[in-house]
């Protein structure tokens, strides 16, 4: 058998050369995308396997309380810490918490170590990370005429309104309504409106009825070219005429608007904000900025057009922040503005970083519990998670393989876009009790991690059904070690090693 070369995978998009970036939050919680829940029963008490959940019952248990405070609004100025070794489930709690909390409720992982960078100031990277967590749901009924742009006169066509400065002369689109279709020609005082709004042919895009404003929110595959211009059948679009009332609903994250609004001629208005979300950036987020932004918000807020969202910002290993940045965070979780704050860690007693200084080499600085500055300490809400048994590990592999591995019934295939290619597969028996061998002596995460070269190991063996047996788990294993493994064999083989 031989691996199927990549052009055969057929539910996944081409993948194309872009910039590393800094932060590629949808693939951390990726490897969570079975948790949709604390799978608590209404009157609070976890079920050992719900909502993709197994077992940490007591945490979860506690994590529902925490959503409760949210809820109560009791939770200003104080924050939770989970504590618990590696693979015991704190990020996929953090996630769980923001799930509870309603859908389109931002979460935003990040690890503390995170905020180290030759560029951005430590507070200024705690900072963002903050905003990412906050949400804005904008509302808004308006009075739209919907439309597909299906045609310019032909030099527009050539370049579909890329001719900044040139007088339009003709801009047909056609309004779809239940009453059928209807071509017009459109008035020209919003040409400058649809030219910002960078619209081609073969857009859908609103019309505001009253102001005019036009916004862009996709693309057609509907349209074709067999609209001819036919000067007599275009109608100006009746100013003030109603086509369709829509509500349309945004949801932002406050960085969103920061990042939209770094550019020299940031608009004013919420929607304008978003409208340039898509564009690059250019210049710097500013602490002026930030105010004018959360000004604006405000202004919205108070008009009832728009509404904050605090999200749940989740720091992991939060003995790698340092004593400014603790001062920081005890700050931030005084403002109103501020998300719900998730620290992890799996450190016991420790310095605090920051606190040592090279001048007194014998002084420990101030060592405290997971290294947090007493000052923080009871502030913080403690959950200790705890390690899984056998049978638990052996019931999240399977949940997990279930998912990595797409079968003939894939769920849809907007989960498989999700999810990146999928390896067809699926686990024998065996297979499933030497991964719960590795999940048990190594860890979860090691055993997890073992799932997808395993699967490719039994398709390139051609297994029948592509059915992953415990020999391949075992030459998963061989190929790639475990972290504890690879410093024992280095210690043991120091004379082969540069050391
Ligand atoms: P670390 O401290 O190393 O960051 P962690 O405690 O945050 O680890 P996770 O990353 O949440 O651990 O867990 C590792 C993997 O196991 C993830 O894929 C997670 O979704 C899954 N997982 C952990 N606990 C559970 C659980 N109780 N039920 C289902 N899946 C779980």
């Amino acid at each position: 058998g031989t691996i199927a070369p990549p052009s055969q995978s057929n539910d996944s998009k081409p993948v194309q050369i872009a910039e590393v970036r800094q932060d590629n939050r949808a693939q951390r919680t990726a490897a969570h995308s079975h948790i949709r829940g604390l799978g608590l029963r209404p009157d609070g008490l976890a079920d050992t396997t719900s909502h993709g959940f197994v077992g940490q019952t007591a945490a979860r248990e506690a994590c529902g309380v925490v959503v409760d405070l949210v809820r109560a609004k009791k939770m200003a100025g104080k924050a939770v810490l989970l504590a618990g070794g590696p693979g015991t489930g704190k990020t996929a709690l953090a996630l769980a918490v923001s799930q509870e909390l309603g859908t389109k409720v931002p979460f935003c992982p990040m690890t503390g170590s995170e905020v180290y960078s030759a560029e951005v100031k430590k507070t200024e990277a705690l900072m963002e990370n903050f905003r990412r967590a906050i949400g804005l749901r904008v509302q808004e009924r308006k009075e739209v005429y919907e439309g597909e742009v299906a045609e310019l006169t032909p030099e527009e066509s050539e370049n579909p309104l890329g001719a900044y400065g040139r007088t339009i002369s003709h801009l047909v689109i056609t309004l779809r309504s239940s009453k059928g279709t209807k071509k017009l020609r459109l008035d020209p005082s919003i040409y400058e409106a649809i030219q910002k709004e960078r619209v081609r042919v073969g857009d859908v895009i609103y019309i505001e009825a009253n102001t005019g404003a036009v916004k862009r929110v996709g693309r057609s595959d509907a349209f074709s070219t067999e609209f001819d211009l036919e000067a007599e059948e275009y109608v100006p679009v009746p100013k003030g005429e109603v086509h369709k009332k829509k509500d349309i609903v945004q949801d932002v994250t406050l960085h969103d608007l920061d990042v939209a609004n770094a550019r020299p001629q940031g608009g004013q208005d919420v929607m304008s904000m978003m409208g340039q979300l898509m564009k690059p950036r250019k210049t710097e987020i500013t602490e002026k900025l930030r105010g004018e932004i959360n000004k604006v918000v405000n202004k919205y807020i108070d008009q009832g057009v728009a509404e904050l969202v605090p999200g749940v910002l989740f720091i992991d290993e939060v003995h790698m922040l340092d004593i400014e940045c603790f001062t920081y965070l005890n700050r931030a979780l005084e403002s109103p503005l501020a998300p719900i704050v998730i620290l992890a860690s799996n450190r016991g007693l420790t310095t605090t970083r920051g606190t040592t200084s090279s001048l007194t080499p014998n002084d420990p600085g101030l060592m405290s519990a997971h290294g947090i500055p007493p000052d923080l300490l009871p502030r913080l809400l403690i959950i200790p998670t705890h390690p899984y048994t056998g049978p638990e590990i052996q019931t999240i592999i399977q949940t997990r393989a279930k998912l990595e591995f797409a079968t003939a019934t894939a769920p849809s295939l907007s989960d498989n876009v999700q999810q990146g290619l999928k390896v067809s597969a699926s686990l024998a028996p065996e297979a499933l009790e030497e991964l719960t061998r590795q999940g048990t002596n190594v860890s979860l995460r090691y055993a997890l991690q073992l799932l997808a070269p395993a699967g490719i190991l039994a398709r390139a063996r051609g297994a029948e059904g592509s059915v992953i047996s415990s020999g391949d788990v075992e030459e998963a294993t061989s190929l790639f070690w475990d972290a504890g493994r690879s410093a024992g064999e280095l210690r043991d083989r120091a004379g082969e090693f540069i050391s």
